[in-house]
């Protein structure tokens, strides 16, 4: 059943964003309804079976893979008594965790207030709790006022200081001259990363866990004696929470002021080509889906696909493929140069390379016409 297998494969990209955060999955609830519950996203009879696992297995957590509105929020927490989290707010937990720059830094404290402010009510109810009430009135809503007011300068700072950096950027890509500029883009955890490594012998931080690269580093690759320079984005997600688009801005800002990019895949995983479409879409979003591109099928060592039709690869588990039969396959077809590649075993690495160097080239040559 293919509403089966989605809804698994989303709850397993959850799982892994939790593993991400530093959290372990002890059991996954699912319902099927129409549309979600407006009070508490889930039925109250899935509430209550929810709440009765919680309480029996001393779970600390429960996580939603949708962004829950601040009600939602509000009734969820106070019927499970549990922590909630939602996507939204695991994806910024790991952003927070791993932005490494004072930018990617600010660019997520940004984000969190945003997510912050409409669900401030909440904290206080919290902490109303804590101290027991009695005698005590919680703060009431001139407090939450000044609270509110207090975030919303501080998200015009934040916004402001993000400005000035993002001139910063902008002047710092003016000065790098007229060097091609290519940039890997792809879903997260593809393997961008490890191909930054070996195509530039430099050490990016790979590691098997969503969003490993916050930052987008640029390098200079020299590739048959022609040198560009090579940026490693962040990882792209389905359902990527909107204030972190507004606020990675600049980190696609480069994506959009590249001459080519480089479309990383992993074709080992179940839904790669849900993982395209989602690059693509995003890549239309910032209208940058007209440039040229490369595509590179990643993690050829790790093929666990099924044959999907014909014209393509028999038995799914086969190894040892050679890149004309991969190029048979509908994944060959597009209309863009293609190879496939494990940036791990280094296969057909000369030819990703030759591949990179011609596009790379054609663009070298038409803005430089009259050198050799
Ligand atoms: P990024 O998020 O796209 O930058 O992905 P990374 O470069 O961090 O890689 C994610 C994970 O995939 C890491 O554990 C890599 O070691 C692994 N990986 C990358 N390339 C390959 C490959 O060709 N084959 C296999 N089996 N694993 C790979």
């Amino acid at each position: 059943d293919q509403d089966e297998d989605k809804l698994k494969e989303y709850m397993d990209e959850l799982e892994f964003l939790a593993y991400t955060a530093g959290a372990t999955v002890e059991k996954r609830f699912t319902q099927k309804l129409s549309q979600p519950d407006s009070r508490t996203f889930v039925g109250s009879g899935k509430a209550e079976e929810i709440k009765n696992y919680v309480k029996e297995n001393e779970i600390g957590t429960v996580i939603f893979d949708d962004e829950l509105s601040p009600s939602q929020l509000k009734n969820l927490e106070r019927e499970l008594e549990v922590k909630i989290l939602d996507r939204t707010n695991l994806i910024l937990d790991i952003f927070a965790q791993r932005a490494q720059t004072s930018y990617a830094r600010t660019q997520v404290e940004l984000a969190q207030y945003e997510y912050l402010l409409p669900r401030l009510t909440r904290m206080w109810t919290h902490l109303e709790r804590q101290r027991g009430g009695i005698g005590m009135r919680g703060p009431g809503e001139t407090e939450i006022e000044t609270d509110r007011r207090i975030i919303r300068d501080r998200i015009s700072l934040l916004k402001e200081k993000l400005k000035t950096i993002d001139k910063q950027m902008a002047t710092q890509r003016n000065n790098r001259g007229k060097m091609v500029r290519a940039a890997l883009v792809g879903y997260t955890n593809v393997g961008k990363s490890t191909l930054m490594n070996t195509l530039s012998k430099s050490e990016v931080f790979a590691e098997n866990k969503l969003f490993a690269t916050l930052d987008t580093t640029v390098r200079k690759v020299v590739i048959g004696n022609l040198p560009f320079l090579l940026t490693d984005t962040v990882g792209f997600i389905r359902k990527l929470p909107t204030q972190l688009v507004e606020s990675f801005k600049s980190t696609l800002d480069e994506v959009r002021e590249s001459d080519l990019l480089i479309h990383v895949v992993d074709i080992s995983h179940e839904s790669f080509e849900d993982h395209i479409a989602s690059v693509n879409q995003i890549l239309q979003e910032i209208d940058a889906h007209r440039k040229p591109m490369i595509m590179v099928f990643n993690k050829i060592d790790d093929f666990r696909y099924e044959k999907k039709d014909e014209d393509d690869l028999t038995p799914a588990t086969r190894k040892n493929i050679s890149l004309e039969e991969w190029m048979k396959t509908w994944m060959g077809k597009s209309k863009y140069p293609t190879v496939f590649i494990s940036a791990l075993t280094k296969e057909n690495f000369p030819e990703m390379k030759r591949m990179i160097y011609d596009e790379v080239m054609k663009i070298h040559i038409s803005r430089f016409p009259y050198n050799d």
